[in-house]
């Protein structure tokens, strides 16, 4: 008899250990609704009006800019072709054309890269976490097509105190013909 007791004493602490272990993934349901968050957040999500394969990317791109605009990549400071532009018009996506930034809001922030306190518009582009290299910065892509443009800082001139520092190579110039 005694035998049957244990029996059933160790049936109910197995039963206890499933119920545990079925438990967890439900504790774990918060962790994995701010990882999809996070995908949400991802600029290969999709949500953005142009979609390209990455192959047709290749074809339309240059290596160069591939490499910034669909692989995050930055160009060496000094060295873009804008970020001494003191020409009036306006900035567009290299990649889609999308309109970016106007030389209205470009200044000399000393970094390197060509830098604005603002966009056109509040779509123009699209602002993403980014935590690669151990860091929290806030990364910049395109409204329209994702792409890579560059990171935005909070050290920037007023009205509005932000630093949008964009790789030239992810922007093409429109220069304004009628000034
Ligand atoms: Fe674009």
């Amino acid at each position: 008899m005694k035998k049957y007791i244990w029996i059933f004493v160790l049936i109910l602490i197995g039963f206890a250990l499933v119920c545990n272990i079925n438990s967890t993934p439900k504790v774990s349901g918060g962790l994995m609704g701010s990882d999809s968050t996070k995908k949400i957040n991802n600029s290969e999500s999709d949500g953005f009006e142009i979609k390209k394969s990455e192959e047709e990317w290749k074809q339309i791109l240059t290596p160069e800019q591939y490499r910034v605009l669909r692989e995050k990549g930055t160009e060496r400071a000094f060295t873009g072709k804008f970020y001494k532009n003191h020409e009036t018009g306006i900035y567009v996506c290299a990649a889609c054309g999308n309109e970016l930034f106007s030389s209205e809001t470009k200044y000399e922030s000393g970094s390197g890269w060509p830098s604005y306190w603002e966009p056109v518009s509040e779509n123009s582009v699209k602002l993403l976490e980014d935590t690669s290299y151990g860091m929290i910065r806030t990364e910049v892509v395109c409204g329209k097509c994702g792409s890579h443009l560059g990171h935005v800082f909070d050290d920037g001139p007023q009205p509005t105190g932000k630093r949008y520092c964009i790789n030239s190579i992810s922007l093409d110039f429109k220069k304004d013909s009628t000034k």
